[in-house]
Order: structure tokens, then C-alpha cells, then sequence
């Protein structure tokens, strides 16, 4: 059986729209795509009176040299959140499919589901936050066609170790794509599961350049999988997916200079989220810091909402994750710079002292 077969059929008898970059091999003149022929202000050499190529051979090769697969593994395109809704359109019939979840996590997997009209089936993380392997194994029916999983976890930051990609990868062979969102896998000290796709046609992995490589606003993703479902998603990607601003930008954080820089930041931000753990472990009110390989930590407190108004009657905005399941009480930080975390400590700090003062005050009134 090939992956394929788990996807929709008539995205498999789909034929790919051909563009007129497409059609561009060998021009030199180029009068086929009604574009102008001058270009805009301050283009430099960028050329943006031209559509950009559709996978841009450069970008698509450093990216593959990257995450250590070959370029025909690799397909990039508007962020990992345009990974994610292809993979939900190609493999799920709307009405019919499903995606399996672990909840809490990140919200974009039954976003993408819902606008599909494919069901989500969700098993919930265990009460520390770790993935249960064979329950979410036990909840797999035919209907789920993706299960997705994210490593480190967003919101609460925890890993799920490689054996259990590789359990889930095995187990899911022939009845579903596993799809592992490393959005964050830069910052922990677990190896990529991109070292498994040669192994597993059931396995896809979403890698961004929004967070550890600061490229958030140029919107670059990858999806890293077996070539047969990096083909299918290629016939249905938008024509022009990347602008050639964000391509530019990216090769340039994919350059020498650019890596190192990466390198430089994902060390100051790992030291710096245990520096902020062990502050905000040993601060009043707050009742947990989650243990944490991303940038970000998730910090149960006993009065979350109080907290929230007060960084923000500072200036400083967080997350209030107190939506998710299991985390009613709970704020996600994410690690800013070193002055920036010392303020958050700063503010909270005083809180607690108000706190304290308001406590000694009530307790001096009721004495007297
Ligand atoms: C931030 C984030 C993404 C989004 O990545 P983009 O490449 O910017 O679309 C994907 N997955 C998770 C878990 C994230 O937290």
C-alpha cells in the first residue's frame, strides 16, 4: 500500500496548475506572465515586477541541507500553518475524515480541520503533560487520516521523546500520516525526527524559520516527508506561494553570518528560560513553571488573571492560556531579552510585595 492511498482521490487525479514561471526555462525575454516590465522602487535586485518561482531551487536545497533530507522531501511554503491546512485538505474528506489531537496544544490543527469540515478526535495529554502513546493508538479509527503531534509541545513545552514518533510512526503504518510539529525542536536537545522520513512514508515533519531563525513575518515553512506526498501537496500549493523579499531573507538567515547568529540567540534563550524558571519557580503565587525545552514556559499561579493585568498594566504582554484544558490557571512567557525577562521578575516581584503589605495590613486591622 502506498501513503497515498490515504489520501483524497480526487486530489491524486488532480493534474497541477501550470504557471507561466513554470513554463520560464530557457526565456529571456519574458512576455508570458503579463507582468511589467520595470521594476517597482527600491526593488534592488530583488525583480519583484516578476512572479517568484513557485519552489525556489536555492531556498528549497539550503533548507534540505538543513533538516538533512533530500530537496525532493521538502516542500516550503507560507509558514507551517499553510503546511498544516494542505496536509488537512489533501488527506481529509470533508463530512467523512478526521485528525487526532492532544490537547492542549497548539490550536491551528483543528482550525484547519474545521474549515475542512473533518472531525477532530482529541486525547488529552496525561496530568504531566506527557503523551500517552497507546491511548492515543487505542482512539485511532479508520476515519483518522493525519494525527498530529507537537514536540516541544505549544502550549506547555514538553517533549515527546523519539521512540514514541518512531512507536506512533510504526504502529500508524498503512492507516495514517503521522504529522510531528517541531516548530520548536531548535531549542530543546532532542534530535529531529526529519532523520526518520527515509524510514517511515507515514511520517511528516513541519519545521518553521518563524522562531528559533526570527523569520515570524517572512512566513517560511517546511514540510519535510516521504516524496510521494511532498508531490501531491505541490499540485495544490498556490501557484506563487513565497514573495521574493521573504525568500531573499531567508537565504540570507540561512548564510554563514545568519546561522551564527541563530546559534548565538538559541543559546541565550536556553540559558535565560532557566534562569526565568528557577525565579519564577521560587516566586509567591506561582504554583508551577512547567518544565520547558521551547522558548516559552507555561507557569500555573494562583490567581492567573491577576497576573495577566498587572504585566500588562506594565506594558508587557503575555499569554492567557487559561482557555486550554488542565492549564485554567496557567500564563505562557515567552523568553524576550535579558532585560526584558528582568522586568517581567521586577513587576511580579512587586506584586508579591503588595501582596505581602495588603496580607500584614488586613491582619494588623483585625488585631486591633
Ligand atoms: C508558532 C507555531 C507554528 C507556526 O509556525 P509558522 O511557520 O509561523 O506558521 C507551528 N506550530 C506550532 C506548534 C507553533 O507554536
Amino acid at each position: 500500500m502506498s501513503v497515498l492511498d490515504l489520501a483524497r482521490p480526487e486530489i491524486r487525479a488532480m493534474q497541477p496548475y501550470s504557471s507561466a514561471r513554470m513554463e520560464a526555462s530557457g526565456g529571456r525575454v519574458f512576455l508570458n506572465a503579463n507582468e511589467s516590465a520595470w521594476a517597482p522602487p527600491g526593488d534592488g535586485e530583488l525583480a519583484c515586477n516578476r512572479y517568484p518561482d513557485p519552489q525556489p531551487a536555492a531556498l528549497v536545497d539550503a533548507l534540505a541541507r538543513l533538516y538533512g533530507v533530500r530537496p525532493s522531501q521538502l516542500l516550503v511554503g507560507r509558514g507551517s500553518d499553510e503546511a498544516i491546512d494542505l496536509l488537512v485538505r489533501a488527506f481529509c474528506r470533508a463530512g467523512e475524515d478526521a485528525i487526532a489531537i492532544q490537547p492542549p496544544t497548539f490550536g491551528m490543527y483543528a482550525v484547519s480541520a474545521q474549515i475542512q469540515n473533518a472531525g477532530v478526535v482529541t486525547v488529552p495529554l496525561q496530568s504531566d503533560f506527557t503523551l500517552d502513546v497507546d491511548a492515543v493508538l487505542a482512539a485511532i479509527t479508520p476515519a483518522v487520516k493525519l494525527v498530529f503531534v507537537c514536540t516541544p509541545n505549544n502550549p506547555t513545552g514538553q517533549l515527546v521523546p523519539l521512540r514514541d514518533v518512531v512507536r506512533l510512526a510504526q504502529a500508524l503504518t498503512d492507516r495514517a500520516l503521522l504529522v510531528v510539529d517541531e516548530a520548536y525542536i531548535e531549542f530543546s536537545d532532542a534530535p529531529s525526527a526529519t532523520s526518520l522520513v527515509n524510514q517511515f512514508d507515514n511520517l511528516a515533519v513541519l519545521r518553521t524559520l518563524s522562531k528559533a531563525w526570527a523569520l515570524a513575518g517572512a512566513r517560511i515553512g517546511s514540510l519535510v516527508a516521504n516524496e510521494d506526498v511532498i508531490g501531491l501537496l505541490r499540485r495544490i500549493i498556490a501557484p506563487y506561494p513565497l514573495p521574493r523579499p521573504c525568500v531573499a531573507l531567508a537565504m540570507q538567515a540561512l548564510a554563514d553570518e545568519g546561522q551564527a547568529a541563530a546559534r548565538a540567540h538559541i543559546a541565550i534563550v536556553r540559558a535565560q528560560r532557566e534562569r526565568m524558571a528557577s525565579a519564577l519557580a521560587a516566586m509567591p503565587g506561582v504554583r508551577e513553571v512547567l518544565p520547558s525545552q521551547a522558548n516559552f514556559l507555561a507557569i500555573r499561579h494562583d490567581d492567573a488573571a491577576a497576573v495577566y493585568q498587572r504585566l500588562r498594566g506594565a506594558g508587557i504582554l503575555v499569554r492567557d492560556i487559561q482557555r486550554y484544558p488542565q492549564l485554567g490557571d496557567a500564563l505562557r512567557i515567552t523568553i524576550g531579552l535579558p532585560e526584558e525577562n528582568d522586568r517581567v521578575l521586577d513587576v511580579l516581584q512587586q506584586m508579591a510585595a503588595d501582596v505581602a503589605a495588603t496580607v500584614n495590613e488586613t491582619t494588623a486591622g483585625q488585631g486591633a
